[in-house]
C-alpha cells in the first residue's frame, strides 16, 4: 500500500497487487484494522435479526438502530412481526 493524493486530501491505495490472489484477504484485514481503530468503534452493532451476524456501524441520530439493512433484516422482521400479530387476531 501507499499514500496517493486525491482531490481533498490523501488516502491509502494498492499498489502492484491487483494479480495477487490474496489481495481479497489483505483488503479484509485492513478494513478490519480500519474499524477497530476508528472513533466510531463504541457505536460498532450486530445485526438483531436472528439468522444474521453482520456488523454494522450505527450512525443513527438516535444511536438505536437495529439491522444491518433495512431493505433486508429489518423488512423480514417486520413482515414477521406483522404475521404473528395477524395471525393472534385470528386465533
Ligand atoms: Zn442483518
Amino acid at each position: 500500500m501507499q499514500i496517493a493524493p486525491t482531490a481533498d486530501g490523501f488516502t491509502w491505495t494498492w499498489v502492484n497487487c491487483e494479480d495477487r490472489l490474496d489481495l481479497i484477504l489483505w483488503k479484509i484485514i485492513y478494513s478490519a484494522g480500519e474499524l477497530l481503530t476508528a472513533t466510531v468503534l463504541s457505536r460498532l452493532r450486530e445485526c438483531a435479526a436472528d439468522d444474521c451476524s453482520f456488523l454494522f456501524v450505527d450512525l443513527s441520530r438516535n444511536n438505536r438502530r437495529c439491522w444491518c439493512d433495512m431493505e433486508d433484516c429489518g423488512n423480514r422482521f417486520k413482515a414477521k412481526r406483522h404475521y404473528e400479530r395477524s395471525k393472534k387476531k385470528t386465533v
